[in-house]
């Protein structure tokens, strides 16, 4: 049985990754798709669970063979989904979740329609640039270039299907539970 997809993306620092984690804690029977990148792992990630971490030549080679869904440059790293991971999840009526950017989520949307979009936004974009500095996991620079992608990702997320606000953690997981349901019915 086909599922649906679902999509969330949000700015870096908006906290989509605890609001995903305990969502999944909840809803045993999600998974999130796991996507290929080029960036260098972080501290405790580990490849094929949080990432495929692959080169920019690998990374290329799936463009021009079409493997990907989608894929972006995204802070001067590049991420993509492959096509053949979400198929088969799909066909084996996986209940799916795509955590990209936006200009992804985008791509997905005009490929598959029926893919529900759904963005994380931060409550304001002081507590954004609090939020980034304060996890430590990425240097001046590369929080200067994340917080430029926060403009855009927000004109971006006014095509999307669904906002949450996530200025408390409960609430953002509830309002996604809610959405999920009433589209997976
Ligand atoms: P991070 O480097 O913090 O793990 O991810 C940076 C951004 O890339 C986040 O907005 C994340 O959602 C996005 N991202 C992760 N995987 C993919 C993917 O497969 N495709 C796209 N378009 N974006 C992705």
């Amino acid at each position: 049985m086909n599922k649906k997809l679902f999509v969330v993306s949000g700015s870096s620092g908006v906290g989509k990754g605890t609001v995903l984690k305990k969502f999944l804690e909840k809803n045993p029977d999600f998974m999130l798709s796991i996507s290929c990148t080029t960036r260098k792992p972080r501290d405790g990630e580990v490849d094929g669970v949080n990432y495929f971490f692959i080169s920019k030549d690998e990374f290329k080679h799936c463009i021009d063979n079409d493997k990907f869904l989608e894929w972006a440059e995204f802070a001067g790293n590049f991420y993509g989904t492959k096509k053949k991971f979400i198929n088969r999840c799909l066909a084996d009526g996986k209940n799916i979740i795509l955590e990209i950017d936006t200009q992804g989520a985008l791509k997905v949307k005009r490929q598959m329609p029926e893919a529900v979009l759904i963005f994380i936004c931060p409550p304001s974009l002081e507590a954004l640039e609090n939020r980034l500095r304060g996890r430590h996991t990425e240097d001046e620079e590369t929080i200067q270039k994340r917080l430029k992608e926060v403009e855009e990702e927000l004109k971006r997320a006014e095509n999307f299907d669904y906002k949450i606000i996530n200025d408390n953690l409960e609430n953002a997981v509830c309002e996604l539970e809610k959405i999920i349901k009433e589209a997976n019915a």
